[in-house]
């Protein structure tokens, strides 16, 4: 069957519908928790280097912020649209709710090919985003972070540009260079929260630690961490892709070797020791735990039935379109669902906000200890929920993540 083209926003609203369903939400508190709080759009003109002046558009989307300031990433793609943050705009709603830091929802976005922009234009463009919504962000407003296509010196960028018309104001955004206040370990923290999940994941199947064997689509912040702190914590990595295409090795790849090869060559391919597979194929290769960590909607009906692993841990945003959740469901492959797998990087980013507000640094130790107490808390309460109601963890952490907006929300009146 061909896949059909399921958008992102369809994945989150069924699994926000379903939880609702289930928890007997009434009509006004559903309707409230759905509707975004703010919806910014806008032109961004830049300066190219050859002097063309070109256009992009450019989205700001605060879905919630009954919890707590709006927190979410800013991504960088051509398929960005309305729709799509949209969808993650909601899916950090739940996901700082299910993690219980205090942050509301949001998402933001460019539709551009950074691939294509000069390091010169990047600035540019991200300068001019930030200036343009920038009255809608603050340190108790909206604070944004990395996500696809988008890193530390990009969030250096929007400081600067806060900064300009605001002063000094570091906690305005996350994941910031460590040297301009940045928190340790917030880099690695997405990738090292999906090994810490994935390890848990497979004690509370009696799927193998040791040894088992994982496979893992995207090799950028989150994919690469990942497949290292899952690699040290003894799994082996079977398989890994980039946009460029998947390699593989039964035997197990050498992660700090594919690090370095990618450092040096730009993409995985060709890395000695492997052999290449397409990005379609390295889905269906057999394994323990999948892990797509790149784009959203990769696993769908075309290929659901054919994936050969005993668990998915979404360390994407909705990889798994709703149609394939239900194929996955009936053959009872379970699915950690990306509003707990991926938090580790919003959890950290909540560390970095403590601290830039605080002006007190904390040691790497910390930060890595506090991540897995709240990251090993989450995991149990979804844990015990979908065993004890007989539901699929997906189902169960949004029902907890809905349950306590709902709650914030009702407390603080409609
Ligand atoms: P990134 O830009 O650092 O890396 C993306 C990786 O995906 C790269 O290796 C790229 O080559 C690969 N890729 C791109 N298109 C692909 C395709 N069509 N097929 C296969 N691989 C492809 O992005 P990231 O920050 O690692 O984000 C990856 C995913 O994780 C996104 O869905 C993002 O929303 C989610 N996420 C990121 C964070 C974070 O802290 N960075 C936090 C939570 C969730």
């Amino acid at each position: 069957m061909p896949p059909v083209r399921i958008s992102m926003f369809e994945t989150a609203s069924y699994a926000f519908d379903r939880a609702a369903d289930w928890m007997g939400l009434d009509p006004e508190m559903r309707l409230l928790l759905r509707i975004p709080h703010r919806e910014i759009r806008v032109d961004i003109p830049v300066r190219m280097d050859d002097g063309r002046l070109e256009a992009f558009v450019g989205y700001r989307i605060q879905h919630s912020g009954v919890r707590g300031p709006h927190k979410g990433g800013i991504r960088y793609h051509p398929d960005v649209d309305l729709n799509e943050v949209r969808a993650m705009a909601q899916l950090m709603t739940w996901k700082t709710a299910l993690v219980n830091i205090p942050f509301g929802g949001a998402k933001g976005g460019v539709a551009c090919d950074p691939s294509k922009l000069t390091q010169d234009e990047l600035e540019r463009l991200t300068r001019r985003f930030t200036s343009k919504i920038s009255l809608a962000l603050g340190p108790y407003r909206d604070i944004p972070a990395p996500d696809m296509n988008t890193n530390a010196q990009v969030m250096a960028w929007i400081m600067d540009e806060y900064g300009r018309k605001h002063g000094y104001t570091p906690a305005v955004v996350t994941g910031k260079p460590v040297e301009l206040g940045g928190s340790l370990g917030r880099e690695q923290a997405t990738g090292r929260g999906v090994a810490l999940i994935s390890r848990l994941a497979c004690a509370s199947l009696g799927l193998p630690g040791k040894a088992g064997r994982v496979v893992i689509q995207g090799f950028g912040n989150v994919g690469s961490f990942a497949a290292r702190y899952l690699s040290d914590l003894g799994f082996r990595i079977v398989g890994l892709s980039d946009l460029f295409g998947g390699v593989v090795c039964p035997d197990g790849i050498d992660v700090a070797g594919a690090a370095a090869w990618v450092k040096e060559k730009g993409r995985l391919a060709c890395l000695p020791g492997t052999t290449a597979v397409t990005n379609e194929d390295l889905l269906e290769i057999e394994c323990d735990v999948l892990v797509p960590a790149a784009l959203g909607g990769v696993i769908h009906v075309g290929n659901a039935a054919k994936l050969k692993c005993k668990l998915i841990v979404e360390g994407a945003n909705a990889p798994t379109t709703f149609q394939a959740d239900a194929v996955l469901e009936e053959r009872k492959i379970p699915v950690v669902p990306d509003i707990l797998a991926n938090a580790g990087g919003v959890t950290v980013s909540y560390f970095e906000w403590t601290q830039n507000l605080t002006q007190f640094f904390w040691d790497e130790e910390r930060v890595n200890h506090e991540l897995h107490r709240t990251l090993n808390r989450a995991f149990d309460d979804v844990h015990v929920f979908s065993v004890g109601k007989k539901v699929p963890m997906r189902l169960a952490a949004f029902a907890i993540g809905l349950d306590r907006v709902a709650t914030a929300a009702r407390l603080r009146g409609i």
